[in-house]
Formats: structure tokens, sequence, C-alpha cells
């Protein structure tokens, strides 16, 4: 890329009103070289933060919004963002600060200088966030890259700057159930991955419960893998290749010892196994079933109540 004329940045904003003013503050005090666009995106707010998006709009011509009619949720925002951005260059940013401004030039720089069509960043570490969650975090990831169409990159933030070409590709996914990571991955083009280090939110407290954030993982899952469906072959085959076994021992112990009637702990725990296996692998289809279902309303994946 030879030069940038425009960098549009995308904020999706869910009840951030204390945020809005300072990260409008934050990016103002870099030292850019270019213009820039800031396309806020109101979540759905209950509190004052469209009020605060709007007042920020009226003193400065280069910030626009989009506005939910509800909480459509960040994938959704984030959707709307990119399709509303019209600079040569995008970047995806949280509002609380926590992907920090200051890495935007070395971001910008990889793109013009060193022809990348996108920078993402991945964080090194993972202080402030529960054991137990890094651990599922880190499982979540190793899964994926195993069974799945594509391949994470551990510790990934929705921090990215892009080109306006993959910004072009990735909007052309429309899928219900988006899954952002995987469709950067999904798309191509070249990468320059930088690290940062996980910052502290400076206002208000974030949006994700660990259930939230195990129900999103299996969305992804869903999204880029259809490997848990296979798993119900591969049980069923355990189970034919252990009834073998178990016939034969049954048919060399009656040859030897005659046929004494017996057996009924066994009849019942392999009833319950089975039913329980079949319970398990009928969830899994379900699960699957409740994507196709999702998909083919072709329901807008956000409402919008007002932009500019
Ligand atoms: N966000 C959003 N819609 C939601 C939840 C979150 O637009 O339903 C936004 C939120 O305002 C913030 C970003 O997504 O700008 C990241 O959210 P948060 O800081 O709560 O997540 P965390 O950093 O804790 O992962
Ligand atoms: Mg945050």
């Amino acid at each position: 890329m030879n030069d940038v004329r425009l960098l549009s940045i995308v904020v999706p904003c869910y009840n951030e009103a204390p945020c809005v003013d300072l990260f409008l503050a934050a990016i103002r005090a870099l030292p850019l070289k270019f213009a820039v666009e800031y396309v806020f995106v109101d979540d759905g707010s209950t509190d004052e933060t469209l009020a605060r998006i709007k007042a920020a709009a009226a003193g400065d011509p280069q910030v626009r919004y989009v506005s939910f009619s509800r909480n459509f949720g960040k994938e959704a925002a984030l959707l709307a963002g990119l399709e509303h951005a019209t600079g040569d260059l995008v970047v995806t940013m949280d509002v609380d600060l926590q992907h920090r401004p200051e890495l935007l030039p070395e971001m910008v720089r990889a793109i013009v200088e060193e022809g990348y069509d996108s920078v993402a960043t991945r964080r090194t570490n993972r202080t402030g966030e529960p054991i137990v969650r890094s651990w599922f975090a880190h499982r979540f990831y190793a899964l994926m890259n195993r069974y799945s169409d594509v391949q994470l990159v551990d510790g990934s933030m929705d921090y990215r700057m892009m080109t306006r070409r993959v910004v072009d590709a990735v909007v052309r996914l429309q899928e219900a159930n988006r899954f952002t990571k995987g469709i950067y991955q999904w798309v191509g083009f070249r990468t320059k991955w930088i690290e940062a280090e996980n910052a502290e939110r400076v206002a208000g407290v974030s949006k994700w419960s660990f259930f939230s954030l195990l129900g999103y993982s299996v969305r992804g899952m869903l999204a880029f893998s259809t490997a848990p469906l296979q798993l119900a072959s591969v049980l069923g085959l355990c189970c034919c290749g252990g009834s073998f076994a178990y016939m034969a021992y049954i048919f060399v112990k009656w040859v030897i010892y005659g046929d004494p009637v017996a057996g009924w702990p066994t009849i019942m725990c392999a009833v319950l196994l089975l039913g329980g296996l079949q319970l398990f692998v009928i969830g899994i289809l379900g699960t699957y079933l409740a994507g196709i279902s999702r998909e083919i309303k072709r329901r807008p994946l956000y409402v919008v109540k007002e932009s500019r």
C-alpha cells in the first residue's frame, strides 16, 4: 500500500458512557499523519453511551456512529462497524482502552511500509484473569487448532488493522453465527502479528462472564468445525469393538463353564452407558441443527435505530 488517506476506527460500545470521551482523548493525543474517521457502534446501550457519542459527533465531523435498536452482541457490532467504515485502512478497537492506541502508528507502518494486508495483536500475558478461565482458553485454542478448518492464534485480540480488500472480504461472510477470529483466518491474506500486553480497563466493567465465554467458544467450534459430528462414528466404533470382545469372552466362558444365569449388572451397565452415549451424541446433532435453523432464517444480524 502506498499511502493512507483515511483510517477508520471501528469501536463497539455497550454501556460504556465513561469510556467514550477517554477513548477519543487518547486517540487524538496520538501524532497521526493522516485523517481519521471514528465509527462508534452503540450496541443497544441502556446508559448514556449514545448521548456521549452524539455529543462528540456534534463537535467533530469525523465522528460517525451506528446505533442498534437493542443489544445484538459484539460480533454484530463489529460487523456493522466494518460495513459502515469508509477508510482505506480500518482498525477495530475496544473502547475501554485495553487495546492500547500507542500501537496504531506501528500497525500502520507494517501495512504501508512492509506490505502486510492486516496487522493483528496477541496478548503476551493473561494477568488479571482467573486461572480457570486461562486454562479453558488455552484448551479451546488447542482443540480448535486440532479439529477445525482454521488455525487460531492463542491470545489473539479483537484489535486488528486491515486494508480495504480484507474488510471487503470479511464483510462478504454474512453467517448468522459469526466468530470473527475464525473469519479473519478464513479470508486469508498476509497478517503480521504483534505482541501487546493485557492492559486494565480505564472505566466500567467487563461484559463477559465465564459462561458467556464458554457459549462463545462452543459457537466458535460450531462455526468452523464438524469434528464433534464425527465423534458419533468414533464412539460407535469403539462400542462395537468392545461388544465383540465381550461376546468372545462370553462364548469362551460358556464353552468352559456351561451357562449359568447371571449378568444383570452387565446388562444394566451396557444399557445405561449406551443410553448416555446416545443422548450425548443427539445433543451434538441438536447443537448443529440449531445452528442450521438459525442460519436458514437469514435474519439481519443487527437492526439500526439511527446512524450518521
Ligand atoms: N461490547 C459490545 N457488545 C456487547 C459486549 C461488549 O459492543 O454485547 C463491546 C464493549 O463495549 C467493549 C468491547 O466490546 O468495547 C469489549 O468488551 P469487554 O471490555 O466487556 O470485554 P473484555 O475486554 O472483558 O473481554
Ligand atoms: Mg475490555
